[in-house]
């Protein structure tokens, strides 16, 4: 199927071909036919399976139509997401598709001064994207109001649940016209999530993509097996390839990512961290860096990489084992995206065996582990007779840490009465 048999206006056309997209992902083919009927929707899609053009684009089509009658600019289209990034990814995507039409759009996200924010909606806009904190106090400021909305989004809705937005949620959908078309967007179908969504919807149409459990088939998975010490010189050597100009490396840990970055640096690769420590500014300017490949690696913990869009990024690197198996496939995904090849290199220490476990049982698949490996894993549980010698080893060191204390308090006893003679 081409954007061509998809009924798109002739500009939406224009900018597709611009950005260089050949032909519709898989959500794309499904949700913008029925977008374009005004059908409500419940899609199962995650991160980068193309699901931001699948609500922009039939969002701009009717908003283009809705135009030409109009006059005053009022906000006819809310797009809801959780994260900052991820607002400002939507709302880039909506400038680029309707870069051929005159609508307008305007992001809003917490964390920031909120005078631009306000400057913009009093300009008019279209389409307002905005994470659920910051567009209710707006709304309780009266900068804001919902009254218009004819199309309404709800993005990534399982993690706003995760992010505890659910009660924000509730009043912004309060909020809304109950005339409307709304479509509802989650990489997972838990009970809860579809409950919500029966909240929301009317009569929806079913959508699915890849469900989560099957990791991004164009993403070349290998694994290294190693030691928590030799971690560093093992990245430090994965690094040696010169072909991994731009990764995307991910830690635990805010404090974790940023231990790398000092490391890395000292060894003269440009690396950055985003995690929620950064401010806005900083992980705009990281992100920023590395899309332009002036840094080569950016350091990123889970909550602070989601949303975050990279066109084809091929390598991503997990410096530890995450301990749930569905944030693997969600970290992976960030490279071979809309058909690109990717590879994911993980990075395991002894205590994270169990979790690639987890993982393969996941993915139905085994990572492919490095023969090349200069710091391979040497733990591994002691036999009877190792762990009685390693017993004994410990007896031994504890005796001769006691003897010495006895020792040094015996010479600094003896030290003593002399300094005190001095004086
Ligand atoms: P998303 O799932 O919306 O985050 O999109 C993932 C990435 O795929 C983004 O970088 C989009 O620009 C890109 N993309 C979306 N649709 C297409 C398409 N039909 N062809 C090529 N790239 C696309």
């Amino acid at each position: 199927m081409q954007f061509e048999d998809l009924d798109l206006i002739p500009p939406v056309l224009k900018a597709l071909k611009e950005e260089n997209y050949e032909r519709p992902t898989s959500i794309q083919q499904q949700a913008i036919p029925l977008a374009l009927k005004r059908h409500d929707i419940l899609a199962s899609a995650q991160t980068g399976t193309g699901k931001t053009a699948a609500f922009a684009i039939p969002i701009i089509q009717h908003l283009a139509a809705d135009r030409a009658q109009q006059q005053k600019r009022k906000v006819k289209a809310l797009v809801i997401t959780p994260t900052r990034e991820l607002a400002l990814q939507i709302g880039e995507s909506f400038t680029t598709y309707g870069k051929h039409t005159d609508l307008r759009n305007t992001v809003i996200f917490g964390g920031v001064g909120q005078k631009p924010q306000t400057d913009a909606l009093k300009r008019g806009v279209d389409v307002l994207v905005a994470t659920p904190g910051r567009l209710l106090d707006l709304m309780n400021q009266g900068f804001v109001h919902l009254r218009d909305i004819k199309y309404f989004v709800l993005d990534e809705a399982d993690r706003m649940l995760d992010m505890g937005f659910i009660h924000d949620i509730k009043k912004i959908i309060a909020s809304l016209p109950s005339k409307r078309q709304s479509l509802f967007f989650s990489a997972t179908m838990p009970k809860n999530i579809v409950a919500l969504s029966a909240t929301i919807l009317t009569d929806p149409k079913k959508v699915e993509v890849t469900p989560v459990s099957s990791a991004a088939e164009t993403v070349q998975q290998y694994i290294y097996y190693t030691n928590k010490a030799k971690k560093r010189e093992l990245l430090k050597h994965i690094l040696t390839d010169e072909d991994m100009d731009q990764v995307l490396l991910f830690a635990r840990t805010k404090h974790g990512a940023d231990k790398i970055v000092r490391d890395l640096q000292k060894s003269k690769v440009k690396a950055a961290a985003i995690h929620g420590n950064k401010s806005q500014t900083q992980r705009q300017k990281a992100l920023n860096l590395f899309k332009s490949r002036e840094l080569r690696i950016l350091v990123a913990t889970d909550i602070a990489a989601r949303g975050i869009d990279i066109d084809k990024l091929r390598y991503v690197i997990n410096y530890d084992i995450p301990n749930v198996a569905e944030t693997y496939v969600h970290r992976i995904g960030r490279s071979g995206r809309a058909g690109e090849e990717g590879v994911a290199i993980s990075i395991c220490e002894p205590e994270e065996n169990a979790y690639v476990k987890d993982i393969e049982r996941l993915i139905k698949q085994r990572l492919q582990v490095m023969e090349e490996n200069p710091f391979p894993q040497t733990d591994r549980p002691m036999t009877a007779k190792e762990k009685k010698e390693d017993e004994k080893e410990k007896q031994r060191k504890r005796q001769e840490f006691f003897a010495n204390r006895k020792k040094r308090q015996s010479t600094s006893g003896s030290r003593g009465p002399k300094r005190n003679g001095r004086r």
